[in-house]
């Protein structure tokens, strides 16, 4: 888990800033769940045999009893809320996005953090694969707006309850024979959910599953002309895709469409192995949770994988507005003023800065002059007990004298005047 400290923040603000336009412009609507869960909600939602159930939740017992969880993800609880509000009264497809942290027990190892930030978007009550194809493009147009290129996405399909029980009895009877030859966590998934022995990563594994029977061999029509027809979606609208026949993602509520985005070139020799985002339809969630059956599809991004990205590529950011009005004060009726003044100035948005902690004003003027301050503002006590103020412009060295009431309208009028010359 990581502190977020102030120089990171552009970052994180940047992301919100793209990813709330574009979630504004598709026309979805922002979500936030608590933090904490009914354990049962992701056991049942994301499945018991999961590494996510089984190794990575956060679980605690409360006083009164109850058995919750730090959310790991946000598709379960974003379809919980649907199912409590209602929302399945409302005209589909519903929309929502979301933007928060994620609690996951991982391994230490790079682009994996126990509290991660994650933005996604869920769109609920709709079956047409035009869904899945703009959740992918969503997610796209976003990296892209972050001036991420080469970004690729791999795409297959998992079938449904229709097809997936004769693949995965295929691919059980073709791993059953080569068991001894797989890896030990493989040996397990095989029991508890083979799917996943498609995603393995050990190299004994690879060789294997090289030659295993692939599942869109086997979709069923309806899986089949869903998966054909977001890839024509894709085709049309020129997005980069890859078939990969091994994705099939850690948790069970998926159906039909798998989808993960990848950044493709090494940058100073690193290598950006893991998703930006990933995804997928699962229609099956709603009513394992207790609503009507509800077609869904969407997806999230890993906000931390995406910020060393582009911290990598050394983005560059607009300048924050820096203050262009240093107030200085010198003596207790001044300080006093001194504040008072400052509240004027922020009501009237004029950024400015001040060192109240420091009495001398050399050391106020040092530190201005380090901020290279356009005004300084000079409140002593003679001027505090007169109700003026000095304005030293820091360029030429002009010094003069103005009303203390007046000098918010004045460095409005000078800093417009700036601004014009600029
Ligand atoms: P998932 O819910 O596992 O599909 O994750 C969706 C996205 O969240 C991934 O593509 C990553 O970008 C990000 N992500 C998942 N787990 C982590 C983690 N432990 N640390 C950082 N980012 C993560």
């Amino acid at each position: 888990m990581h502190d977020i400290l102030p120089e990171e923040q552009k970052y994180y603000q940047k992301i919100y800033e793209v990813v709330s336009n574009i979630a504004d412009f598709y026309g979805f609507g922002k979500i936030e769940t608590p933090v904490l869960e009914e354990t049962e909600l992701f056991s049942k939602g994301i499945g018991l045999a999961t590494d996510v159930v089984k190794e990575q939740m956060y679980n605690l017992k409360t006083k009164g009893g109850d058995f919750l969880t730090l959310r790991p993800e946000w598709t379960a609880p974003v379809v919980r809320a649907y199912i409590q509000y209602g929302m399945q009264s409302l005209s589909q497809p519903v929309k929502l996005w979301y933007f928060g942290p994620c609690y996951r027990y991982e391994r230490q190892q790079a682009g994996r953090y126990r509290q991660f930030w994650q933005f996604g978007f869920e769109v609920l009550g709709e079956k047409g694969s035009v869904a899945d194809a703009q959740i992918i493009q969503i997610f796209h147009n976003i990296l892209e707006e972050l001036k991420l290129k080469n970004l690729i996405i791999q795409i297959n399909s998992i079938g449904d309850n229709n097809c997936r029980p004769y693949y995965k009895k295929l691919l059980v009877s073709y791993l059953r024979g080569r068991e001894t030859s797989l890896c030990l966590d493989c040996k397990r998934r095989l029991r508890e959910n083979v799917l996943r022995v498609l995603d393995c990563k050990e190299e004994k594994c690879q060789i294997i599953k090289r030659e295993a029977p692939q599942i869109l061999d086997h979709l069923c029509d309806e899986c089949h002309s869903h998966f054909k027809e977001i890839l024509e979606f894709l085709d049309e609208t020129g997005l980069p895709y890859n078939l990969n026949p091994y994705l099939v993602r850690g948790l069970d509520y998926y159906t039909k469409t798998v989808f993960e985005i990848f950044f493709t070139k090494s940058v100073e020799k690193e290598n950006f192995l893991n998703a930006l985002a990933g995804g997928g339809r699962y229609d099956k969630l709603a009513k394992l949770l207790g609503g009507k059956e509800t077609s869904a599809c969407g997806g999230a991004a890993g906000v931390e994988r995406i910020i060393k990205l582009m911290k990598n590529l050394e983005m560059k950011f607009p300048k924050e507005a820096e203050a262009q009005v240093f107030l200085t004060q010198l003596g207790v009726l001044a300080k006093k003023k001194s504040l008072r003044l400052l509240e004027d100035f922020r009501r009237a948005k004029i950024k400015t800065t001040e060192a109240f902690g420091r009495d001398s004003l050399k050391a106020q003027l040092n530190k201005a002059n380090r901020l290279g301050v356009k005004y300084v503002l000079i409140l002593g006590q003679k001027e505090a007990l007169e109700g003026t103020i000095i304005i030293k412009n820091m360029g030429s060295g002009k010094q003069e004298i103005v009303k203390l009431d007046k000098v918010v309208g004045t460095m409005k009028k000078r800093l417009k005047k700036l601004k014009s010359e600029a």
